[in-house]
């Protein structure tokens, strides 16, 4: 019951309100990776980097359980690069500067044995790059998420639409779910993207939790009200990161396990945003997540009678 994931792994630059980080590591794959690895073991990935990534972070992944034997390392050449600069309230960002370096011609190889993988999470990258992933399975998983950002709304809309009607489960943020559907609300925009092809979608909020849509069916999970966010980058991917690691490790797809899979991704977002980059999200304990966990029951639980 393997989990293949793709996605970038990266160099940030990150200034919030609370400071500013030179170069560090980052990555969509990379949060995700770090997330699904407190789940399940059998992970692997696929990505690119250049020479001038840190091995010691390749060699953490690898410890954790992550086969990198689908990350290729160009020689002579730079990692992915973003930046971008956090506002004030924390939930709305300006990206700076993307360089792709590596990532421009970035020909993913499926490495054989993960062919087969039972659950594939297309982190954020280019819609090209995700799709050639799924045409290189020789079955089809049992369940495709897909993560993306307006970045590709903007400048690959048609790749993007392709490999959108290809997956089951979209994980956007709200703005992005907007931008996508043209639609000012978002229970309009879930019924329009639900149309595009996913049979599911999770809308992002930030400090304001997450939607599920399927069918007619809504569930809402809600964030922790955290004292102190440091910096959210990476939140969406260690969600998503968490969901499908909990998804795979329990090799139940049922829209009332994916709610589970919802709570476990809010919980490890709640740690990432807690520390820069992925320090935090590289040191929870199964203490931590269950303590987290418990406080979002406990967020939501209440008693009410609607007998009289
Ligand atoms: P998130 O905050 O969850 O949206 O993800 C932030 C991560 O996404 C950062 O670590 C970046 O390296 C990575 N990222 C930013 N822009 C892109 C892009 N256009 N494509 C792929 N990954 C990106």
């Amino acid at each position: 019951m393997s989990l293949l994931v793709v996605g970038t792994v990266a160099f940030d630059a990150i200034e919030t309100p609370f400071g500013k980080t030179d170069r560090i590591v980052g990555g969509a794959a990379t949060y995700i990776s770090w997330a699904a690895s407190y789940f399940t073991k059998e992970i692997n990935l696929v990505s690119v980097i250049g020479d001038d990534f840190p091995k010691e972070e390749i060699e953490a992944l690898q410890k954790q359980g992550v086969g990198t034997e689908g990350l290729q390392v160009k020689t002579g050449q730079k990692s992915f690069f973003w930046s971008g600069k956090y506002h004030l309230d924390m939930n709305t960002r300006t990206t700076l500067a993307t360089e792709l370096n590596v990532l421009a011609d970035f020909d993913p190889v499926v490495p054989e044995q993960c062919k087969t993988s039972d659950f594939l999470m297309l982190g954020n990258l280019t819609p090209q790059v995700q799709m050639r992933v799924i045409e290189q399975m020789k079955k089809r998983p049992r369940l495709i998420v897909l993560d993306t950002m307006n970045f590709w709304m903007d400048t690959q809309r048609d790749a993007l639409d392709k490999v959108i009607k290809m997956v089951d489960v979209l994980t956007i943020n709200d703005e992005e779910a907007r931008q996508l559907s043209q639609e000012g609300s978002l229970v309009k925009a879930a019924r329009k993207i639900l149309k595009m092809g996913p049979r599911y979608l999770v809308i992002k909020k930030g400090e304001n939790g997450a939607l599920l849509f399927h069918e007619n069916e809504v569930f809402f999970a809600p964030a922790i009200p955290l004292e102190e966010v440091y910096d959210p980058t990476g939140a969406g991917d260690t969600f998503a990161g968490g969901f499908i690691g909990h998804v795979a490790a329990t090799k139940d797809i049922s829209f009332d396990n994916m709610k589970r899979g919802i709570i476990f991704g809010s919980a490890l977002a709640s740690f990432c945003v807690e520390k820069f980059g992925i320090e935090r999200i590289k040191n929870v304990s199964r203490e931590d997540l269950d303590e987290r966990v418990q406080e979002f029951i406990d967020l939501v639980q209440f008693d009410i009678s609607l007998e009289d």
